[in-house]
């Protein structure tokens, strides 16, 4: 899966401090369990993992996460 590490603002302070795992929106086909020759695109949303607390303000990878979710 493609995935990449960005760098978020702190949803708390506004730092740019926040090391985010980043999986964007996939499309890819997928195989049906019930036959036919048709390929169905599967598509999976955009996902983040907060991987770092914010060094600045100090909140850590839960409450940034839950933030960023919310
Ligand atoms: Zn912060």
């Amino acid at each position: 899966m493609l995935k990449e590490i960005q760098i978020w603002d702190c949803p708390f302070c506004g730092k740019n401090t926040v090391q985010i795992l980043y999986f964007p929106k996939t499309a890819r086909p997928e195989k049906t369990s019930w036959g036919g020759s048709r390929a169905w695109m599967k598509v999976s949303r955009e996902q983040i993992v907060v991987q770092s607390g914010c060094s600045n303000c100090g909140k850590n990878v839960e409450e940034i996460e839950k933030e960023l979710k919310k």
